[in-house]
């Protein structure tokens, strides 16, 4: 077992890792063109907003998916937020007015439009820290500090580039900027290749080889340098395994419906109905036959199936014989992804499936 951190985690990162920070994306578009750059088709290069998974359409919808998770932070990022710097700072002041001051919200920033004016107006509507991730911008990283945010570096943990990571760390401890925090690098299907053809290799769960070592190398390294500087590593399970799953068990635990079962993982496991006929008419239909309360019943996202509880299943096969029976397992997102579809059979199999 390693230690990933140095001197403790920035506030940022503890909020993060109880699943309690919203990830607010507030752009696509960035000038930096890092080779590296993780970021999905559908949003590298495109002026698109997203509240954790949520394609944002109006500002309500934000805050409905922060109080989703029980929000006590934001992160905001992007692609490069400076780039709408009107929209962060709206963000930034509707989110401290709705959840109040003590919601924790830190910024990413590539540093390239990071200017006093723009630092300023960044506290002035209540930004709690800024994390530059960049290693070159240190006239922008000078700037926040005398401002008098809190600052940060996060850069990935890139395997050659163990020197100027050092360098770096030496001289963020010099002008006293809070931590530096160090990303396992990982493949993603856009950069792949950019990452290929450097020499990259492939190792574990899509992590760059190397880079793990590097990350820790670098923790051990400031330990012997008795640096003042938090420094903090986060792996991609950490990433994947912990912040990810603490956040979707908090949605989850918000948003089941009565009808629904809790199932491992976070997931959310549910009965639906195919039928041909209209489903709010048979939905209609089976709260008056069955006499049950309309929220032990409802409607897909889609509109077109019911979805119901377990206890109710045998009492709709008699009323309605010929009916599809699924069972649906899915992600609490605001989109709920599908992740399983099991054929329930008419000869009451449904009763192995039991609530995990
Ligand atoms: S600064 Fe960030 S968003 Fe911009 S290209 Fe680099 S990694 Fe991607």
């Amino acid at each position: 077992m390693y230690i990933d951190f140095y001197k403790g985690i920035p506030k940022g990162c503890e909020i993060c890792l109880k699943g309690a920070k919203l990830v607010l994306f507030i752009t696509g578009l960035c000038k930096k063109n890092c080779y590296y750059c993780p970021l999905s088709e559908e949003k590298r290069g495109k002026d698109v907003i997203y509240a954790n998974e949520l394609l944002i359409r109006n500002d309500l919808e934000i805050l409905l998916e922060g109080k989703a998770i029980n929000a006590e932070g934001t992160g905001i990022t992007g692609g490069d937020p400076l780039l709408r710097l009107n929209r962060t700072l709206k963000y930034i002041k509707m989110l401290k007015d709705f959840f109040g001051k003590n919601h924790h919200i830190h910024l990413y920033t590539n540093g390239m439009y990071a200017n006093s004016e723009v630092i300023l107006n960044l506290k002035k509507v209540g930004l709690d820290e800024i994390r530059f991730h960049t290693m070159n911008e240190i006239k922008s990283i000078e700037l926040a500090k005398d401002i008098g945010l809190s600052v940060g570096v996060e850069i990935p943990a890139i395997p050659n580039e163990e020197d100027r990571i050092k360098k770096l760390a030496l001289y963020l401890n010099k002008i006293g900027v809070e931590f530096l925090n160090i990303n396992q690098l990982e493949f993603s299907s856009t950069n792949f290749l950019q990452l290929k053809e450097r020499g990259f290799e492939i190792e574990g769960n899509n992590a760059v080889k190397g880079s793990e070592d590097l990350a820790i190398k670098i923790i051990k390294w400031a330990e012997d340098e008795g640096l003042e500087l938090k420094i903090h590593y986060c792996s991609i399970s950490k990433k994947d395994g912990v912040q990810y799953k603490m956040r979707i068990v908090r949605r989850r635990n918000n948003v089941i419906r009565l009808y629904e079962e809790a199932l491992e993982d976070g997931l959310i496991g549910k009965f639906v109905l195919e039928t041909k006929e209209n489903p709010h008419y048979i939905r209609k239909k089976l709260i008056k036959e069955l006499k049950i309360k309309p929220n032990m019943i409802g409607i897909s996202r889609d509109g077109k199936n019911i979805e119901i509880s377990r206890n109710l299943i045998n009492e709709v096969k008699k009323l309605i014989p010929n009916v599809k029976i699924k069972y649906i397992k899915e992600l609490p997102t605001a989109i709920r992804e599908k992740i399983e579809e099991i054929n329930i059979q008419k000869n009451e199999e449904e009763q192995q499936f039991h609530q995990d």
